[in-house]
């Protein structure tokens, strides 16, 4: 309800941008984010060298500027990336969203991180420490699609 509100006023709204590292892909989203999750799975663990931490947003309130070059990772998705550089900035999967790599984002964000996705397929060089999140051995709708959703 509160982001009901938020997006039908308009005026707490805070724009967010974001970038690759070379500064060739930009981009702009108009309004809130959602909440940061994290996500282990084998594909982000690949793509990114560890885990990707991911915000995301109606893509009808995403504006990106310059060669996003995208890779079907599988058969439900598409991962945005820049080919000048390399950077991992975009998950493009089901839904209204697109996930962006919060690492890309600009600046102070003012997100958190609310959870974690696919846990079970965590490298195992690591531990998950968050010990008040959320932490799914799998996907988790409840994390990646209704925490925040405007
Ligand atoms: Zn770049
Ligand atoms: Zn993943």
């Amino acid at each position: 309800m509160l982001g009901a509100l938020v997006m039908n006023t308009g005026k707490t709204m805070t724009d967010h941008t974001g970038s690759c590292l070379c500064g060739g892909i930009t981009y702009r989203v108009t309004g809130s984010l959602r909440p940061v999750i994290a996500c282990h799975c084998q594909q982000c663990r690949k793509t990114s060298g560890h885990h990707v931490a991911a915000t995301s947003a109606p893509r009808d309130r995403i504006t990106i500027t310059g060669e996003v070059r995208w890779f079907q990772s599988s058969p439900l998705a598409r991962r945005g990336f820049c080919p000048t550089c390399g950077s991992n900035l975009f998950w493009d999967g089901p839904g209204e969203n697109l996930s962006i790599f919060a690492g890309t984002l600009d600046g102070t964000t003012g997100l958190q991180l609310a959870g974690h996705i696919f846990c079970a397929d965590k490298g195992d060089y690591y531990e998950i420490a968050d010990k008040a999140l959320p932490k799914a051995d799998g996907y988790d709708p409840n994390l990646t699609t209704t925490v925040g959703k405007p």
